[in-house]
C-alpha cells in the first residue's frame, strides 16, 4: 500500500516539477523580447534623509507588463534572467534607462539638491567582469554624473568571491560611482565583509525594520549596525519604512537615509519627475 502511494506520490511532484520547469522555460523565452517589446520598465521609489526629511535620490527597481499575465515581479523574473543569462543584456540597459532618467531629474531640479538614482546588479552581472566597462557607457552615453550613481549588490554576490568582487568594485568607485551592500544583515558574514569589501553604503534589510518597534532585539542589532557602518564612515539607509514610529526611531538612533512605502512607493518616472516640483 504504502509502496503505491509512494509511487504515485512520486509520479505527481515530478508532473508538478515538469510543470514547473516548463513554466520556467516559457517565461524565460518570452523574457528574451520583452525589453524590445517595451513590456519592461523601471519604476522608481523615493529614498529621503532622514535628517531634514528632503528627498534626495531614488531606487530603480524592474517591472513587466505580460501581456497575459499582467504585472510579473522581479522576484519572479530576475532570478528567470540571471539563471539564464540573459541578464547580461538587461542589466545594461536598465542602467542606461537610469542614468538617463535621472539626467532628467537632475534638470528638472535644476536649483535644488542633487539627486542620486541607485540601481540593483545581480550577482551574475558582477561576477561576468563587464560592469565597470557597462558603468562608464552608460554615464558617457547619457552624462550623468558618477557621484549620482549607486550600486546597489546583496551580500551573496560578493560572498566566496571577495578578491574579484572588491577589484570590480574598486574600479566603480575610481570612477566615483558608489556603491552599496544590499539586504544588509541577511546573510552569515555582514559585518567581517565591510572589512575587504570596499562599501560607501549598507541598506538595512526591511526584515529587521519591519520589528523595530516591537522586538527589541531588532531595534538593538539596527542600532548595532548604525554604530558600526558610521565607525568605519560608512552611509546607512533602512529599506522597508511602513509606519511613522519606524521613520522616528531611525531618525532618532541616527540612520542617514531611509524609503518605505510609508515615504512612497516605486512610480512611473512620469510620476517621479511630478514629485520633483
Ligand atoms: P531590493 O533591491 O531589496 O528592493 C526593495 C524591494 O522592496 C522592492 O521590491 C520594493 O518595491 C520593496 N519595498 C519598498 N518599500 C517597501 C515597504 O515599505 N514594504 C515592503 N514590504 N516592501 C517594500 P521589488 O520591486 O519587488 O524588487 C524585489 C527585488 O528584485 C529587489 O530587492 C532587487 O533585489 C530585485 N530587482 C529589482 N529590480 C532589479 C533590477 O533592475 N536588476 C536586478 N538585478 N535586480 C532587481
Ligand atoms: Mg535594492
Ligand atoms: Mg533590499
Ligand atoms: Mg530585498
Amino acid at each position: 500500500q504504502a509502496k503505491v502511494a509512494g509511487k504515485n506520490c512520486y509520479r505527481f511532484y515530478s508532473r508538478a516539477m515538469d510543470q514547473a520547469v516548463e513554466r520556467r522555460v516559457h517565461l524565460e523565452h518570452e523574457l528574451r523580447g520583452a525589453w524590445d517589446r517595451g513590456e519592461l520598465s523601471l519604476v522608481y521609489q523615493p529614498v529621503y534623509r532622514l535628517a531634514d526629511g528632503l528627498m534626495v535620490g531614488a531606487e530603480a527597481l524592474l517591472r513587466w507588463q505580460h501581456p497575459q499575465q499582467g504585472l510579473i515581479a522581479p522576484s519572479v523574473f530576475i532570478d528567470v534572467a540571471e539563471q539564464s543569462g540573459l541578464i547580461e543584456t538587461l542589466g545594461p540597459q536598465v542602467l542606461r534607462t537610469a542614468c538617463r532618467d535621472a539626467v532628467g531629474w537632475q534638470e528638472a531640479r535644476a536649483s535644488g539638491e542633487p539627486m542620486f538614482v541607485s540601481v540593483n546588479v545581480s550577482p551574475r552581472q558582477l561576477r561576468s567582469g563587464d560592469l565597470p566597462q557597462s558603468v562608464a557607457e552608460s554615464l558617457a552615453d547619457t552624462g550623468l554624473d558618477a557621484n549620482r550613481l549607486h550600486i546597489e549588490l546583496t551580500e551573496t554576490a560578493v560572498i566566496g568571491d571577495e578578491v574579484h568582487a572588491s577589484a570590480l568594485l574598486s574600479q566603480l568607485r575610481a570612477f566615483g560611482v558608489k556603491v552599496w551592500l544590499d539586504d544588509f544583515g541577511t546573510g552569515f558574514s555582514g559585518l567581517s565583509h565591510l572589512r575587504r569589501v570596499p562599501v560607501d553604503g549598507v541598506k538595512i534589510d526591511r526584515s529587521f525594520i519591519a520589528d523595530v518597534l516591537r522586538d527589541p532585539d531588532d531595534l538593538a542589532l539596527t542600532t548595532a549596525i548604525i554604530a558600526m557602518a558610521h565607525s568605519l564612515g560608512i552611509t546607512v539607509v533602512a529599506e522597508g519604512v511602513e509606519r511613522e514610529g519606524q521613520y522616528a526611531i531611525l531618525r532618532e538612533r541616527g540612520c542617514d537615509l531611509a524609503q518605505g512605502y510609508w515615504l512612497g512607493h516605486p512610480v512611473s518616472n512620469d510620476e517621479f519627475m511630478t514629485l520633483l516640483h
